[in-house]
């Protein structure tokens, strides 16, 4: 029997976490070099181009040592985005160690702190790697001094790699093996296996991947879920190679994948406890949460035809994110569609752009939203995180927004851009670390509905690509909210109204009129767009009417040309919603969502 190893890596965005990983699958054999090709544990095309995992995978590693010695690496891969920290922390929970990962020219980030901290929860053995040190740009010294300072370990420890030209990928595996410990178990104890993740396969349906910690499990078993106290029949168990490997069992100390006719991945909650129905273990495995949204977007089809392909679309997309929740929706403006929570913005775009490119749908996603709080006359609270449920305002006693604790971390060179940013977005209570000299890590309370937009991308900016921003929810404080409307030749398009703070309504109304004028083309009859709160305006702008044929361009004879432009037209007018009488294309309502 090879011995276990269970690790992860943690590492800042673009330090070369999923290179590194390639780098381990490829050095253990594990594919041959004609199979091998780039970045094989981010699978998804969307996760390529953005450089982030977003659905981990995990791979057993088998590594047979200079001596002989055989191993089973169990390489345990985590997200890569704060929207799904939730994930990062079950996944290391699993582990007995981690590689921390470093940039030789970059050094220390903030999400390769925030990442340390959870590793250190947990108690793990870190391993700090220090990685491109082909970069002519890398400074090792430099790096280690951070690590040393700033991550207060001991830097003599680290291990020198180039993930990409396969340099010190072996130190890399030794010291794997002599430093993190082997796992502990009973394996004479009740089940207790706990999960990190779920896949959506569709032959098998749920794929469970777990870490076991005391007994063992094996197909014929019948296994129940702490959480909810359901009960499923295990099918196959095994390991995950590139291919699953069935195995006949999985003991106390392994990382492998349940199989056990589940339909969806909503039926699995990630950090749940699986024991035996028969035999079950008293307390579940600790650190288990139920998973809430926090960020709010209506979707509509373009073309009301497609409402039910979009449904069957969700569904099936559900499957595989148990994480996105969705209900029906009616707007009047847009028809039918659905209410969906998201872990945070980045999933919001995960989910718009893997609709539209894997599912081929052409969507309409309103403005994000929070989830409100607000204490009405009668004396009760509700929640609201759509604008077409404000409450009447003469009901309402008191509002309340929900507020995060923001972490920037910059080169003190941007700390007035940023500062300026977050006072900018209503940040409150500064307060600074410098975690080593040259960088400063930023703290602001700040409320989740103004970063919820653009911030990102915003920081991204004002550092010139040097601040990396970290948050967690904190708790609700009182706001001075209003909904704003706006109307398209008098008529109100619902799906355009937003509940925001009283002094950026002007502004964000504003902005959507301009906006909409831009986007909105000329009709034979004059457009007034209004934004507006209750029945007070509060920002307009018109669009003139426009009288020529469009063909009437095309001189004469050029009958191709003149059809083109027609097919080019209709096309046009597929991505249109008729609002009234007006035609308002799909790029309008995503226009909204921009600023600048
Ligand atoms: P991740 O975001 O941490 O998964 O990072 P990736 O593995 O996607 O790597 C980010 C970028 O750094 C890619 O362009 C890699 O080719 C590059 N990279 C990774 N490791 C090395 C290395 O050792 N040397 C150099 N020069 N580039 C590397
Ligand atoms: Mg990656």
């Amino acid at each position: 029997m090879p011995k276990i190893r269970n690790f992860s890596i943690i590492a800042h965005i673009d330090h070369g976490k999923s290179t590194l990983a390639d780098r381990l699958i490829q050095t253990t054999g594990l594919v041959s070099e004609r199979e091998f090709r780039d970045q094989i544990l981010d699978t998804m095309d969307l996760e390529r181009e953005r450089g982030i995992t977003i659905k981990s995978n995990t791979v057993t590693l088998p590594y047979v040592r200079p001596n002989g010695e055989e191993y089973a690496l169990n390489l345990i891969d985590t997200p890569g985005h704060v929207d799904f920290s939730y994930e990062v922390s079950r996944a290391l929970a699993s582990c007995e160690g981690v590689l921390l990962l470093v940039d030789a020219s970059q050094g220390v980030e903030a999400q390769t702190l925030a990442n340390l901290y959870v590793a250190m929860e947990h108690d793990l053995t870190i391993i700090p790697v220090i990685n491109k040190i082909d970069l002519p740009s890398a400074d090792v010294e430099r790096v280690k001094g951070e690590i040393e300072n700033e991550l207060a370990l001991d830097a003599d420890q680290a291990v020198l790699c180039s993930a990409k030209e396969g340099m010190g990928i072996q130190d890399v595996l030794e010291a794997i093996v002599e430093r993190i410990p082997e796992p502990q178990g009973d394996l004479e104890a009740p089940l207790a296996a706990l999960i990190f993740d779920a896949h959506y396969d569709s032959f098998r349906g749920a794929i469970i991947a777990c870490r076991v910690f005391d007994g063992s499990v094996k197909a014929g078993d019948r296994i129940r879920f702490m959480s909810n106290g359901a009960v499923h029949k295990v099918e196959e168990v095994g390991v995950m190679r590139l291919k699953r490997e069935p195995r006949k069992v999985l003991k106390a100390g392994e990382v492998g994948y349940i199989i056990a006719g589940i339909k969806t991945v909503s039926d699995v909650s990630i950090g749940d406890t699986i024991t035996l129905d028969e035999d079950p273990v008293a307390d579940p495995l600790p650190g288990f949460r139920e998973v809430k949204p926090v960020v709010f977007s209506s979707i509509y089809p373009v073309s009301s035809d497609d409402y039910p392909s979009l449904a069957a679309t969700l569904e099936k997309y559900k499957l595989n994110d148990a994480a996105l929740v969705y209900q029906k929706d009616s707007s009047a403006a847009l028809g039918q569609g659905f209410r969906c929570g998201f872990l945070g913005l980045l999933h919001l775009e995960i989910v718009q752009e893997r609709l539209e490119r894997e599912f081929d749908q052409s969507i309409i996603m309103t403005v994000p939203s929070v989830q409100y709080r607000f204490t009405l006359d009668t004396g009760e609270t509700v929640t609201v995180e759509n604008p077409q449920y404000y409450p009447d305002p003469v009901h309402i006693q008191s509002t309340e927004e929900p507020f995060i604790r923001a972490s920037i971390l910059c080169p003190e060179r941007y700390m007035g851009t940023v500062m300026k940013l977050c006072t900018e977005r209503r940040g409150q209570n500064p307060r600074f670390n410098v975690p080593i000299p040259g960088r400063v890590e930023i703290i602001f309370d700040m409320p989740l509905a103004e970063v919820i937009y653009d911030f990102y991308d915003r920081l991204k900016t004002v550092t010139q690509g040097y601040g990396s921003f970290d948050y967690e929810v904190t708790d609700y404080r009182p706001s001075d909210l209003v909904k704003v409307d706006f109307l398209v030749n008098g008529e109100r398009v619902d799906a355009l109204s937003i509940i925001v703070h009283r002094d950026r309504a002007r502004a964000w109304a504003v902005q959507v009129c301009d906006r909409l004028k831009e986007e909105i083309p000329r009709h034979q009859f004059k457009i007034a767009i209004q934004g507006a709160i209750g029945t007070k305006i509060i920002a307009r702008s018109t669009i003139s009417a426009f009288r020529k044929d469009v063909t009437a361009k095309c001189y004469g004879g050029d009958i191709t040309r003149k059809r083109k432009l027609l097919e080019k037209q209709k096309k046009g007018k597929k991505r249109m919603k008729m609002v009234g009488a007006v035609s308002i294309p799909q790029s309008a309502f995503v226009a909204v969502l921009k600023t600048d």
